[in-house]
Protein backbone atom coordinates (compact mmCIF):
# COMPACT_ATOMS: atom_id res chain seq x y z
CA UNK A 1 0.00 0.00 0.00
CA UNK A 2 1.95 3.02 -0.69
CA UNK A 3 2.24 6.22 1.46
CA UNK A 4 1.78 9.02 0.05
CA UNK A 5 2.70 12.44 1.11
CA UNK A 6 0.89 15.78 0.40
CA UNK A 7 1.26 19.29 1.57
CA UNK A 8 -1.97 20.89 3.09
CA UNK A 9 -2.02 24.41 4.76
CA UNK A 10 2.60 23.94 3.72
CA UNK A 11 2.27 20.61 6.29
CA UNK A 12 3.13 17.36 4.86
CA UNK A 13 0.28 14.88 5.47
CA UNK A 14 0.46 11.48 5.49
CA UNK A 15 -2.50 9.08 3.76
CA UNK A 16 -3.18 6.28 1.95
CA UNK A 17 -4.70 5.67 -1.51
CA UNK A 18 -6.80 2.83 -2.02
CA UNK A 19 -8.88 0.89 -4.53
CA UNK A 20 -12.11 0.12 -3.87
CA UNK A 21 -15.60 -2.20 -4.63
CA UNK A 22 -17.58 -1.28 -2.44
CA UNK A 23 -21.55 -0.99 -2.61
CA UNK A 24 -23.73 1.72 -1.33
CA UNK A 25 -25.77 0.16 1.06
CA UNK A 26 -27.72 1.60 4.08
CA UNK A 27 -27.77 1.62 7.98
CA UNK A 28 -28.26 -1.90 9.69
CA UNK A 29 -31.36 -0.50 11.70
CA UNK A 30 -30.57 -2.55 15.05
CA UNK A 31 -31.87 -2.99 17.73
CA UNK A 32 -35.01 -0.90 16.68
CA UNK A 33 -35.32 0.96 13.12
CA UNK A 34 -35.77 4.34 14.57
CA UNK A 35 -34.03 6.36 11.47
CA UNK A 36 -34.25 7.02 7.74
CA UNK A 37 -31.85 3.50 7.31
CA UNK A 38 -32.53 3.56 3.65
CA UNK A 39 -30.27 6.10 3.05
CA UNK A 40 -27.42 5.29 0.54
CA UNK A 41 -24.37 5.45 2.90
CA UNK A 42 -21.18 7.36 1.33
CA UNK A 43 -17.47 6.92 3.05
CA UNK A 44 -15.09 8.63 0.39
CA UNK A 45 -12.59 8.69 3.07
CA UNK A 46 -11.95 6.13 6.18
CA UNK A 47 -10.34 7.56 8.92
CA UNK A 48 -10.45 11.31 10.12
CA UNK A 49 -7.71 13.92 10.46
CA UNK A 50 -9.85 15.79 13.24
CA UNK A 51 -9.37 12.26 15.35
CA UNK A 52 -12.28 13.10 17.92
CA UNK A 53 -11.37 10.60 20.67
CA UNK A 54 -14.87 9.26 21.39
CA UNK A 55 -15.19 8.44 17.51
CA UNK A 56 -17.30 5.41 17.36
CA UNK A 57 -15.38 4.46 13.93
CA UNK A 58 -12.48 3.96 16.19
CA UNK A 59 -14.33 0.40 17.04
CA UNK A 60 -14.73 -0.51 13.51
CA UNK A 61 -12.80 -3.00 12.01
CA UNK A 62 -10.69 -2.84 8.81
CA UNK A 63 -8.68 0.35 7.80
CA UNK A 64 -10.51 2.08 10.71
CA UNK A 65 -7.61 0.06 12.87
CA UNK A 66 -5.26 1.93 11.11
CA UNK A 67 -6.75 5.15 12.20
CA UNK A 68 -7.43 4.80 15.63
CA UNK A 69 -4.13 2.99 16.52
CA UNK A 70 -1.88 5.34 14.36
CA UNK A 71 -4.19 7.93 12.49
CA UNK A 72 -3.89 7.11 9.12
CA UNK A 73 -6.28 8.51 6.57
CA UNK A 74 -7.39 6.07 3.63
CA UNK A 75 -8.62 7.61 0.38
CA UNK A 76 -11.16 5.64 -1.97
CA UNK A 77 -9.24 6.48 -5.45
CA UNK A 78 -12.28 7.46 -8.02
CA UNK A 79 -15.08 6.85 -5.47
CA UNK A 80 -17.14 9.18 -7.24
CA UNK A 81 -17.37 7.13 -10.54
CA UNK A 82 -17.78 3.94 -8.82
CA UNK A 83 -20.66 5.54 -6.61
CA UNK A 84 -22.13 6.72 -10.24
CA UNK A 85 -21.81 3.32 -12.17
CA UNK A 86 -24.02 2.02 -9.26
CA UNK A 87 -26.48 4.45 -9.43
CA UNK A 88 -26.60 4.24 -13.12
CA UNK A 89 -27.61 0.32 -12.65
CA UNK A 90 -30.95 0.92 -10.29
CA UNK A 91 -33.97 2.53 -10.79
CA UNK A 92 -35.06 3.85 -7.54
CA UNK A 93 -32.75 6.05 -5.49
CA UNK A 94 -32.67 7.47 -1.72
CA UNK A 95 -30.92 10.30 0.16
CA UNK A 96 -26.92 10.03 -0.36
CA UNK A 97 -25.57 10.41 3.26
CA UNK A 98 -22.29 11.72 3.05
CA UNK A 99 -20.44 10.62 5.30
CA UNK A 100 -21.60 8.06 8.33
CA UNK A 101 -18.00 7.07 9.63
CA UNK A 102 -16.14 10.25 8.28
CA UNK A 103 -15.70 13.74 7.88
CA UNK A 104 -16.36 14.79 4.51
CA UNK A 105 -14.73 17.90 3.92
CA UNK A 106 -11.31 16.87 6.40
CA UNK A 107 -8.35 18.51 5.58
CA UNK A 108 -7.48 15.30 3.02
CA UNK A 109 -11.23 16.53 0.58
CA UNK A 110 -9.25 20.02 0.23
CA UNK A 111 -6.65 17.78 -2.57
CA UNK A 112 -9.12 15.15 -3.60
CA UNK A 113 -12.13 16.93 -3.67
CA UNK A 114 -13.55 13.54 -3.25
CA UNK A 115 -17.11 14.72 -1.26
CA UNK A 116 -17.86 17.66 -3.88
CA UNK A 117 -17.57 15.45 -6.59
CA UNK A 118 -19.73 12.93 -5.01
CA UNK A 119 -22.32 15.45 -4.27
CA UNK A 120 -22.11 16.10 -8.04
CA UNK A 121 -22.82 12.87 -8.67
CA UNK A 122 -26.12 13.17 -6.94
CA UNK A 123 -27.56 16.19 -7.81
CA UNK A 124 -26.70 15.55 -11.91
CA UNK A 125 -29.33 12.88 -11.13
CA UNK A 126 -31.79 14.70 -9.41
CA UNK A 127 -31.10 12.55 -6.54
CA UNK A 128 -30.63 14.43 -2.66
CA UNK A 129 -27.85 14.14 -1.00
CA UNK A 130 -26.99 15.37 2.52
CA UNK A 131 -23.25 15.64 4.68
CA UNK A 132 -22.65 16.18 8.61
CA UNK A 133 -19.78 18.21 9.14
CA UNK A 134 -17.28 19.61 11.81
CA UNK A 135 -15.18 21.81 9.09
CA UNK A 136 -16.65 24.24 6.78
CA UNK A 137 -18.80 23.64 4.12
CA UNK A 138 -17.14 24.44 0.85
CA UNK A 139 -19.03 26.77 -1.27
CA UNK A 140 -19.19 24.48 -4.25
CA UNK A 141 -20.86 22.03 -2.24
CA UNK A 142 -23.83 24.37 -1.26
CA UNK A 143 -24.19 25.74 -4.86
CA UNK A 144 -24.75 22.26 -5.84
CA UNK A 145 -27.46 21.65 -3.18
CA UNK A 146 -28.67 24.25 -3.11
CA UNK A 147 -30.52 23.27 -6.76
CA UNK A 148 -32.00 20.08 -5.59
CA UNK A 149 -34.85 20.34 -3.23
CA UNK A 150 -34.39 17.19 -0.61
CA UNK A 151 -30.53 18.03 -0.17
CA UNK A 152 -29.72 19.55 3.11
CA UNK A 153 -26.70 19.78 5.39
CA UNK A 154 -26.09 18.78 8.93
CA UNK A 155 -23.54 20.42 11.26
CA UNK A 156 -22.29 18.95 14.01
CA UNK A 157 -21.31 21.20 17.52
CA UNK A 158 -20.92 20.12 20.80
CA UNK A 159 -20.84 22.74 22.59
CA UNK A 160 -21.46 26.73 22.47
CA UNK A 161 -17.99 27.17 24.46
CA UNK A 162 -15.16 27.43 21.59
CA UNK A 163 -12.64 26.00 23.60
CA UNK A 164 -14.21 23.08 24.50
CA UNK A 165 -16.08 22.72 21.01
CA UNK A 166 -12.14 22.38 20.00
CA UNK A 167 -11.59 20.12 22.60
CA UNK A 168 -14.14 17.56 21.42
CA UNK A 169 -13.51 18.13 18.08
CA UNK A 170 -9.78 19.24 17.46
CA UNK A 171 -9.59 21.81 14.52
CA UNK A 172 -13.03 22.49 14.54
CA UNK A 173 -13.73 26.20 14.35
CA UNK A 174 -17.37 27.38 16.67
CA UNK A 175 -17.69 30.07 14.40
CA UNK A 176 -17.20 28.69 11.01
CA UNK A 177 -19.86 25.98 12.53
CA UNK A 178 -21.88 28.92 13.06
CA UNK A 179 -21.32 30.23 9.91
CA UNK A 180 -22.13 27.45 8.08
CA UNK A 181 -25.81 27.22 9.13
CA UNK A 182 -26.16 30.62 8.35
CA UNK A 183 -24.74 30.06 5.03
CA UNK A 184 -26.76 27.37 4.60
CA UNK A 185 -29.97 29.15 5.83
CA UNK A 186 -28.69 32.65 3.78
CA UNK A 187 -29.07 30.23 0.88
CA UNK A 188 -32.54 28.17 1.48
CA UNK A 189 -30.81 25.00 1.95
CA UNK A 190 -32.47 23.19 5.09
CA UNK A 191 -30.20 22.97 8.18
CA UNK A 192 -29.75 20.53 10.90
CA UNK A 193 -27.71 20.98 14.09
CA UNK A 194 -26.21 17.86 15.98
CA UNK A 195 -25.22 18.24 19.59
CA UNK A 196 -24.50 14.51 18.91
CA UNK A 197 -22.60 13.16 21.37
CA UNK A 198 -23.58 15.04 24.65
CA UNK A 199 -20.80 14.57 26.97
CA UNK A 200 -21.70 13.55 30.84
CA UNK A 201 -20.13 16.10 32.88
CA UNK A 202 -18.34 17.75 30.42
CA UNK A 203 -20.53 19.30 27.68
CA UNK A 204 -24.05 18.62 29.56
CA UNK A 205 -24.65 21.93 31.50
CA UNK A 206 -27.98 23.86 31.04
CA UNK A 207 -27.01 26.88 30.46
CA UNK A 208 -24.47 25.50 27.82
CA UNK A 209 -26.96 23.81 26.33
CA UNK A 210 -29.73 26.60 26.13
CA UNK A 211 -26.78 29.23 24.85
CA UNK A 212 -26.70 26.84 21.99
CA UNK A 213 -29.37 26.13 21.17
CA UNK A 214 -30.58 29.91 21.25
CA UNK A 215 -28.07 30.42 19.19
CA UNK A 216 -28.27 27.46 16.11
CA UNK A 217 -31.69 28.88 16.30
CA UNK A 218 -30.53 32.23 15.44
CA UNK A 219 -28.73 31.41 12.87
CA UNK A 220 -31.70 29.34 11.44
CA UNK A 221 -31.31 26.04 12.05
CA UNK A 222 -34.48 24.14 11.34
CA UNK A 223 -33.84 20.80 13.46
CA UNK A 224 -32.26 19.35 16.08
CA UNK A 225 -30.51 15.69 16.57
CA UNK A 226 -29.11 14.96 20.43
CA UNK A 227 -27.86 12.46 21.53
CA UNK A 228 -26.19 11.20 24.46
CA UNK A 229 -22.27 9.68 23.83
CA UNK A 230 -22.35 5.74 24.18
CA UNK A 231 -18.88 3.88 24.18
CA UNK A 232 -18.30 1.50 22.22
CA UNK A 233 -17.09 -1.29 24.71
CA UNK A 234 -14.28 -2.25 22.23
CA UNK A 235 -12.56 1.55 23.21
CA UNK A 236 -13.53 1.87 26.51
CA UNK A 237 -9.97 1.94 27.98
CA UNK A 238 -9.04 4.56 25.49
CA UNK A 239 -12.12 7.11 25.62
CA UNK A 240 -12.07 7.02 29.60
CA UNK A 241 -8.17 7.42 29.89
CA UNK A 242 -8.79 10.43 27.31
CA UNK A 243 -11.54 11.75 29.70
CA UNK A 244 -8.84 11.13 32.65
CA UNK A 245 -6.58 13.27 30.60
CA UNK A 246 -8.65 15.88 29.18
CA UNK A 247 -10.85 16.62 32.31
CA UNK A 248 -9.76 15.17 35.43
CA UNK A 249 -9.80 11.71 37.09
CA UNK A 250 -12.94 12.33 39.31
CA UNK A 251 -14.99 12.67 35.50
CA UNK A 252 -13.61 9.74 35.07
CA UNK A 253 -14.79 7.69 38.46
CA UNK A 254 -18.43 9.54 37.21
CA UNK A 255 -18.05 7.96 34.00
CA UNK A 256 -17.71 4.69 35.63
CA UNK A 257 -20.29 5.07 37.75
CA UNK A 258 -22.81 6.76 35.33
CA UNK A 259 -22.22 3.65 32.27
CA UNK A 260 -24.30 0.88 33.99
CA UNK A 261 -25.97 0.18 30.96
CA UNK A 262 -25.67 -1.65 27.98
CA UNK A 263 -27.28 -1.84 24.58
CA UNK A 264 -24.87 -3.02 21.80
CA UNK A 265 -22.56 0.19 23.23
CA UNK A 266 -22.17 1.33 26.98
CA UNK A 267 -25.20 3.67 27.63
CA UNK A 268 -24.98 6.24 30.53
CA UNK A 269 -27.90 5.08 33.19
CA UNK A 270 -31.24 5.83 31.18
CA UNK A 271 -32.78 8.42 33.81
CA UNK A 272 -30.09 10.91 33.16
CA UNK A 273 -30.69 10.27 29.54
CA UNK A 274 -34.19 10.83 29.91
CA UNK A 275 -33.52 13.81 31.49
CA UNK A 276 -31.26 15.77 29.30
CA UNK A 277 -33.52 14.63 26.16
CA UNK A 278 -36.99 16.00 27.96
CA UNK A 279 -34.96 19.44 28.87
CA UNK A 280 -33.68 19.41 24.85
CA UNK A 281 -37.23 19.01 23.74
CA UNK A 282 -38.55 21.44 25.66
CA UNK A 283 -36.04 23.92 24.58
CA UNK A 284 -36.67 23.33 20.83
CA UNK A 285 -39.97 23.32 21.45
CA UNK A 286 -39.88 26.93 22.80
CA UNK A 287 -37.57 27.81 19.84
CA UNK A 288 -39.97 26.61 17.16
CA UNK A 289 -37.29 24.09 15.83
CA UNK A 290 -38.06 19.93 15.40
CA UNK A 291 -36.50 17.39 17.71
CA UNK A 292 -35.23 13.97 17.68
CA UNK A 293 -32.30 11.73 18.78
CA UNK A 294 -29.55 9.54 16.86
CA UNK A 295 -29.84 5.84 18.14
CA UNK A 296 -31.01 6.39 21.68
CA UNK A 297 -32.57 3.21 23.18
CA UNK A 298 -34.00 1.80 26.60
CA UNK A 299 -34.07 -2.00 27.71
CA UNK A 300 -37.46 -2.56 29.69
CA UNK A 301 -37.67 -5.96 30.89
CA UNK A 302 -35.97 -7.42 28.05
CA UNK A 303 -37.60 -5.34 25.30
CA UNK A 304 -35.63 -2.72 23.55
CA UNK A 305 -37.37 0.52 23.25
CA UNK A 306 -36.65 3.48 20.44
CA UNK A 307 -36.55 6.96 22.46
CA UNK A 308 -37.63 8.42 19.52
CA UNK A 309 -41.16 7.44 20.50
CA UNK A 310 -40.99 9.39 23.21
CA UNK A 311 -38.73 12.42 22.71
CA UNK A 312 -38.87 13.12 18.77
CA UNK A 313 -41.45 15.80 17.19
CA UNK A 314 -40.90 14.79 13.72
CA UNK A 315 -41.42 11.97 11.10
CA UNK A 316 -37.90 11.60 10.58
CA UNK A 317 -34.74 11.68 12.72
CA UNK A 318 -33.29 13.95 10.42
CA UNK A 319 -36.29 16.38 10.22
CA UNK A 320 -36.75 15.89 6.84
CA UNK A 321 -39.43 13.95 4.74
CA UNK A 322 -37.86 13.04 1.83
CA UNK A 323 -39.54 11.16 -0.38
CA UNK A 324 -38.11 8.13 -2.59
CA UNK A 325 -37.45 8.82 -6.11
CA UNK A 326 -37.96 6.53 -8.97
CA UNK A 327 -35.91 7.12 -12.40
CA UNK A 328 -37.58 8.55 -15.46
CA UNK A 329 -34.40 8.14 -18.14
CA UNK A 330 -31.35 9.78 -16.57
CA UNK A 331 -32.85 11.54 -13.94
CA UNK A 332 -34.69 10.66 -10.86
CA UNK A 333 -38.28 12.18 -9.71
CA UNK A 334 -39.81 12.37 -6.44
CA UNK A 335 -42.56 9.37 -6.44
CA UNK A 336 -45.91 10.57 -6.10
CA UNK A 337 -48.04 9.96 -3.26
CA UNK A 338 -44.85 9.20 -0.76
CA UNK A 339 -45.03 11.51 2.04
CA UNK A 340 -40.95 10.43 2.84
CA UNK A 341 -41.92 9.06 6.37
CA UNK A 342 -41.13 5.08 5.67
CA UNK A 343 -41.07 5.03 9.90
CA UNK A 344 -44.45 5.68 9.93
CA UNK A 345 -46.20 4.37 6.94
CA UNK A 346 -47.99 1.87 6.79
CA UNK A 347 -49.33 2.33 3.11
CA UNK A 348 -46.15 1.68 0.71
CA UNK A 349 -47.42 3.77 -2.26
CA UNK A 350 -44.21 3.14 -3.49
CA UNK A 351 -45.17 -0.71 -3.65
CA UNK A 352 -42.05 -1.99 -1.52
CA UNK A 353 -43.76 -2.73 1.78
CA UNK A 354 -40.62 -3.89 3.31
CA UNK A 355 -39.80 0.14 4.15
CA UNK A 356 -43.11 0.92 5.88
CA UNK A 357 -42.29 0.24 9.15
CA UNK A 358 -45.47 0.42 10.41
CA UNK A 359 -47.04 -2.19 8.48
CA UNK A 360 -43.98 -4.70 8.89
CA UNK A 361 -42.61 -3.79 12.15
CA UNK A 362 -39.41 -5.31 10.95
CA UNK A 363 -35.87 -3.81 10.94
CA UNK A 364 -33.98 -3.23 7.79
CA UNK A 365 -30.42 -3.56 6.41
CA UNK A 366 -30.51 -2.46 2.90
CA UNK A 367 -27.79 -3.63 0.58
CA UNK A 368 -26.61 -2.64 -3.33
CA UNK A 369 -29.14 -6.26 -4.03
CA UNK A 370 -31.92 -4.82 -2.44
CA UNK A 371 -31.78 -1.42 -4.23
CA UNK A 372 -31.51 -3.72 -7.08
CA UNK A 373 -34.43 -5.99 -6.54
CA UNK A 374 -36.98 -2.76 -5.54
CA UNK A 375 -36.07 -1.64 -8.94
CA UNK A 376 -37.91 -3.97 -10.40
CA UNK A 377 -41.04 -3.38 -8.22
CA UNK A 378 -44.04 -2.12 -9.90
CA UNK A 379 -45.17 1.19 -7.74
CA UNK A 380 -49.15 1.93 -6.55
CA UNK A 381 -49.29 5.14 -8.39
CA UNK A 382 -47.29 4.00 -11.81
S1 LIG B 1 -15.09 14.43 12.94
FE1 LIG B 1 -16.55 12.76 13.03
S2 LIG B 1 -15.59 11.09 11.86
FE2 LIG B 1 -13.97 12.58 12.38
S3 LIG B 1 -13.07 11.79 14.26
FE3 LIG B 1 -14.64 13.31 14.82
S4 LIG B 1 -16.50 12.06 15.16
FE4 LIG B 1 -15.06 10.76 14.01
S1 LIG C 1 -44.39 5.12 0.26
FE1 LIG C 1 -44.08 4.81 2.47
S2 LIG C 1 -42.73 3.02 2.58
FE2 LIG C 1 -42.60 3.77 0.48
S3 LIG C 1 -40.81 5.12 0.46
FE3 LIG C 1 -42.65 6.40 0.84
S4 LIG C 1 -42.81 6.54 3.05
FE4 LIG C 1 -41.41 4.83 2.61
Amino acid sequence: MPNLRIRLQNKPFKHYLVKSSKKIHGWFAWPKRECSCERFLLNPYNGCSLGCFYCYSRALPGYFQEFHRNGRVFVFEEFDKLVASQLDSIDIGFCGYLSPVTEPFQKIDKFYNLSAKLVKVFIERNLPIEFITKERVPQEVINLIRTQEHSFGQISILSPDSKLNRLLSPGADLEVLFANIRRLTDQGVYSVARIDPILPFISDDKKGLTRLMTRISQEGVKHVVASVLDIPPRIKGYVLTKIARLFGRHIKDKYLSLYKEKIGYLNACIDYRKEVFGFLRKQADSLGLTFSLCMEYESQKGNIIGLNKQFSSALNCEGLNIPIYKRKGGRFYPQQGCRGNCLSCSEAVCGIDELAYAKTKKPLALKYSDYRRFSKIQTITD
